[in-house]
């Protein structure tokens, strides 16, 4: 908005919320947290933003960062133009007029231009598809939808459903408050600690008198991250972890361990690709679950050990094995007494019932086609979003789909997105989109819209860019394979957040190759 507004542009953006913030309005689930730093999980478009706000802890906590989304809304003046608790529910493309209309569930209709679909990547929550669901009568809760008087969990029984990202941070948290804690796992997760702590001026003040030298390096990293700034490897051992010996290896690892953070995913360059270097990494994750968790069984239920590290988005967690050793917290290896079904009482496994007086889903979201593809998206010729990804996403650079033309995805599947740092991901889409904005009101270009060979060529590189990698080997929602019937398919580009951006700008260099522009006069001016 803040960028459309400088080119002069009028703006109105449309969020189902009642106020700012996406992800961090929804996910308010004790111990809500980003595992990216909080001075790299931030915006870099102002200085003077990046200067004057300060961060409490290493990672900040959900709150802060909804304060955040606050602050900025408020310091650009934006909330004159976002419109909120309304939820767009079709965009179609007028062929005549080449305008798109979106309509709403309040009943409006809005005539514009663009039509920028900034709606996130894990925004749809996912309940799981469980006989009974429905009768269970005590309190239930997703994390992705969490109650915004938050819950207290004292002196209850609490089930947790899932062992995520976002349970590993949540189990901790509710296991110190509620009487007792059952946690139903069906796949173990590799999880490293976060060592969050206070930010203290020691750290906030070098990156802040260095921040464009480091976010600029950040921007051509291949995750957007720095896991080192204190020599120009950024934190990234260019070395293979079969090149090394193996106490080396080990020393390794406990260095990254002890720092804490997907830092430890750059300890060597081949983890996402080989899988004997994978093995090393996993069989130390696995090393430090057993040396933490007290019970032997609980602890080898907690070992993951049929897809490699990373290949899962890696947890990132503050005392999630530890929590294992407390007397009022229970795992239950659905792999051994999977879930028959919720009843009105609590969960019925193949071992028996257990009652509870509140279920905590944290089963994850039908992540990057889910929101857009909820969306009745109708473009020229009779394409529609929904048939059209009907096998899985079809994008061009992840921004843009042939057959819908001026509507732009930010984050779209197809680009780094989820593999990355969100916000560095995210600016990068704004300043390409804005750039091909300006570049067509300079040119008298009124649509734009990929070229449907590009998109096929662009599909099978990011396609042959997973299959180069270890994540085709996990069932994880990066696949789709969360979501029964979900086509399976590496949805994000793997080649890199600095490989992709330099992909994207050359496109645009190009005249925007493998885009058809079109003047106001109808004449084509396609790059070649
Ligand atoms: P998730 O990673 O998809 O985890 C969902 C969990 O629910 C999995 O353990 C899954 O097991 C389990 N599950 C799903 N259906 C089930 C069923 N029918 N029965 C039993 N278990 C079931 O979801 P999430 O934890 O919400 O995280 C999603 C993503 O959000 C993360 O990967 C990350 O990208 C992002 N996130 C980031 C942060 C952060 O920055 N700190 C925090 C939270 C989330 P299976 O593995 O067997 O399917």
């Amino acid at each position: 908005l803040h960028r459309l507004r400088a080119l002069g542009l009028a703006a109105r953006v449309l969020d189902v919320a009642s106020d700012v913030g996406g992800a961090w309005y929804w996910n308010r689930y004790p111990g809500a947290r980003c595992d990216v730093e909080s001075v790299q999980y931030s915006f870099s478009f102002s200085k003077e933003l990046q200067q004057t706000w300060s961060w409490s802890e290493r990672f900040a906590g959900q709150p802060e960062i909804l304060a955040y989304a606050n602050h900025v809304a408020d310091r650009f003046d934006l909330r004159r133009d976002i419109q909120l608790e309304t939820r767009v529910t079709a965009a179609h493309f007028d062929e005549q007029t080449r305008r798109w209309t979106i309509s709403t569930d309040r009943g409006e209709q809005f005539s514009a231009q663009f039509c920028v679909m900034a709606t996130g990547c894990l925004s749809t929550a996912k309940l799981p598809e469980i006989t009974g669901r429905d009768s269970y009568q005590g309190a239930t809760y997703h994390t992705g939808y969490w109650p915004h008087e938050g819950v207290d969990f004292t002196g209850l029984k609490v089930a947790v459903i899932g062992t995520g990202s976002s349970a590993i941070q949540a189990i901790p948290v509710i296991a110190e408050q509620a009487a007792h804690l059952t946690v139903f796992q069906r796949t173990p997760n590799y999880s490293i600690p976060s060592r969050n702590g206070p930010m203290t001026p020691d750290y906030e003040g070098p990156w802040k008198s260095d921040y464009e030298r480091r976010r600029a390096k950040a921007r051509t990293m291949r995750t957007g991250i720095l896991y080192g700034v204190e020599d120009e490897t950024w934190g990234l051992n260019n070395v293979s972890a079969m090149d090394v010996s193996p106490d080396e290896r080990q020393r390794i690892y406990e260095e990254r361990w002890t720092v804490g953070g997907t830092a430890f995913m750059a300890a060597f360059n081949d983890l996402i690709t080989n899988e004997a270097s994978n093995d090393t990494a996993a069989e130390f994750v696995r090393s430090k679950i057993r040396e933490t968790v007290k019970d032997p069984e609980t602890a080898e239920a907690l070992c993951p050990h049929d897809y490699p590290i990373g290949t899962k988005r890696i947890c990132i967690d503050t005392d999630y094995f530890e929590t294992y050793n407390r007397p009022n917290v229970k795992l239950v290896d659905l792999r051994k007494t999977p879930i028959e079904a919720i009843t009105p009482k609590g969960v019925r496994t193949t071992a028996g019932e257990q009652a509870f007086d509140a279920i905590v889903y944290a089963t994850g979201f039908d992540a990057m086609t889910g929101t857009l593809m909820s969306i009745d998206i109708r473009g020229c010729d009779g394409v529609e979003l929904r048939e059209k990804w009907a096998a899985g996403p079809q994008t061009y650079l992840g921004l843009m789909c042939a057959g819908l033309p001026n509507l732009f995805m930010i984050t779209g599947p197809g680009s780094p997105s989820v593999l990355s740092n969100m916000i560095v991901s995210i600016e990068q889409h704004v300043d390409w989109l804005v750039g091909a904005l300006a570049h067509m009101r300079a040119n008298g270009i009124e649509t734009i819209e990929p070229r449907a060979d590009a998109e096929v060529s662009w599909g099978q590189h990011v396609n042959e860019a997973g299959h180069r990698t270890l994540y085709v080997k996990a069932a994880s929602w990066y696949m789709g394979a969360n979501v029964p019937g979900k086509p399976r398919m590496f949805m994000p580009y793997i080649g890199g957040v600095g490989v992709y951006r330099q992909e994207c700008d050359d496109v645009a260099a190009k005249g925007y190759e493998g885009f058809v522009l079109t003047r106001r006069d109808e004449r084509a001016v396609a790059a070649e």
